[in-house]
């Protein structure tokens, strides 16, 4: 089973990818995860990535689409993925129809994750505090003027994939607002 997670930055996709990983055998792959190992790992890939990701902006879809075409022959998504921040523009979908379609697994469900945006930012200002008082790294791209940049993107470019997905009869909401236990009772009584 192929699951795609969509919603804005903040409003609880990871949390609950990792849930949905537990319950399905399912593997998660983050595209902002890969992105960040590269940068950790100091390819030229995660340089060019740096400056993008820390603008709030989009990596280009070639790159990203190649990363995942790859990265979903490994063995460990034999058992289906939960894509967690991908795609994020129509072209990424359409590739990753090609790609799944190919493969004769095509996506089951595309669940939208509806969340108030100002509750966003708000959260993200504790989640900062929080980091710096266990005295961890910030990310390059969690501060609040990068995450409104993120939330527009997000508004102007990844929200237009969800009418793509209604067409095709794949869209469900959940509401990102509500407790993590609520969102994961939800999205099993969809996957039924
Ligand atoms: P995330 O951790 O999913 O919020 O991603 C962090 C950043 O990585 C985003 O703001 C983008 O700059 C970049 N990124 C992650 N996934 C994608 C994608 N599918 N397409 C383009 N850029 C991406």
């Amino acid at each position: 089973m192929n699951l795609i997670l969509i919603g804005p930055p903040g409003a609880g996709k990871g949390t609950q990818a990792k849930i949905l990983e537990e319950i399905y055998g399912l593997k998660q792959l983050s595209t902002g995860d890969m992105l960040r190992a590269e940068i950790a790992a100091g390819t030229d890939l995660g340089k060019k990535a740096k400056a993008i990701m820390d603008a709030g902006n989009l990596v280009s879809d070639d790159i990203m689409v190649g990363m995942i075409e790859s990265r979903i022959e490994q063995a460990d998504c034999a058992k289906g993925v939960i894509f967690d921040g991908f795609p994020r523009t129509v072209e990424q979908a359409k590739a990753l129809d090609a790609m799944l379609g190919k493969k004769g697994k095509p996506v089951k469900a595309v669940i939208e994750f509806v969340a108030d945006e100002e509750t966003l930012v708000e959260r993200l200002k504790s989640r900062i505090a929080q980091t710096i008082a266990a005295g961890q790294e910030v990310r390059g791209d969690d501060n609040e003027e990068t995450f409104r940049k993120r939330l527009g993107v997000y508004r102007a470019q990844t929200a237009r994939i969800l009418p793509y997905y209604e067409d095709k009869g794949l869209l469900k909401k959940v509401d990102g607002m509500m407790p993590i236990d609520f969102v994961s009772q939800e999205i099993k009584v969809m996957l039924k």
